[in-house]
């Protein structure tokens, strides 16, 4: 039956950046299709989250990391096996975002946000690929942005990092696909989360976002669920180094 292609019931599920914000709304939608859930964040935050995979009856551990640094992400992925025995979709979610005019960006800023948007996402790729190819399944979902097809402003760091992250996806996909592995991209567009906020609120820039979108409002976390656990279930079996976008019309305009 095809509603039974998009449980997850007995999987373990990696979500980095599951604290708050748009990798908690994911963790909720993966638990609530029956997975258990690894929350990876900076500041070890992470009750909200605990409590909301438990009441859906999953299990959770949080690990906390700052994906910047090589020397912490070392073992995370043998860290969420040893915790819940085995990881069959990696999320890869964490992420700041900087704004400074390109002339006028900090050199070590740049570096650190590509270090979380880019070299942590193919550390963790790397380190789950082993566990996925053993099991000859695995899912991996990295998340672009609307910045994955368009440059933005003031955020080179951000728009080079999100453009990666499409060729880093398809890279895998193309190496991947034949091993059981699925690597998949979601881009999403103006979602209301604490990275967000400073934009939305902008007096400026805020009502010109909104006037550009088509469906004529920002987008809710939750709106992500159903994409993520299609990715991540059986239902998405043949779909290799996709983006999908989910951005209430923006690159449609
Ligand atoms: P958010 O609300 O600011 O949450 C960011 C999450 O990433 C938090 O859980 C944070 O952990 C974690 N994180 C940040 N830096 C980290 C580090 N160095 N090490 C470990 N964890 C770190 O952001 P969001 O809006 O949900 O964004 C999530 C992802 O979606 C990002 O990749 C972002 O680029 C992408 N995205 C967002 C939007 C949007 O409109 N919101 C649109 C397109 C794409 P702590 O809680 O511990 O700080």
């Amino acid at each position: 039956m095809i509603l039974d292609q998009f449980r997850l019931d007995g999987r373990v599920a990696l979500v980095t950046g599951a604290s708050r914000g748009l990798g908690q709304a994911m963790a909720k939608a993966l638990a609530e299709a029956g997975a258990d859930i690894a929350c990876v964040s900076r500041s070890g935050n992470d009750a909200a989250t605990r409590n909301i995979v438990e009441l859906c009856g999953r299990r959770f551990v949080g690990l906390t990391c700052d994906l910047t640094v090589p020397e912490q992400r070392r073992g995370l992925v043998q860290r969420v096996v040893d915790a819940l025995g085995r990881i069959d979709i990696l999320v890869n979610n964490a992420g700041i975002g900087t704004r400074h005019a390109p002339e006028e960006y900090p050199l070590v800023e740049f570096e650190t946000l590509l270090q979380v948007h880019l070299t942590a996402v193919f550390d963790l790729c790397q380190q789950a690929a082993p566990f996925m190819f053993r099991q000859g399944r695995g899912k991996i979902i990295n998340i672009g942005s609307v910045m994955t097809f368009e440059g933005g402003l003031n955020i080179p760091a951000y728009a080079a990092a999100k453009h990666g992250i499409a060729g880093l996806t398809k890279s895998l996909a193309n190496s991947w696909s034949r091993r059981g592995i699925n690597v998949n991209c979601i881009a999403p567009g103006y979602f209301e989360t604490d990275m967000a906020g400073p934009l939305r609120d902008d007096p400026v820039r805020g009502p010109q976002i909104l006037d550009r979108i088509p469906c004529g409002r920002w987008g809710d976390p939750d709106e992500l669920g159903g994409v993520v656990v299609f990715l991540a279930s059986n239902a998405s079996n043949y779909m290799h180094g996709s983006v999908v976008v989910v951005d209430g019309g923006w690159l449609a305009r």
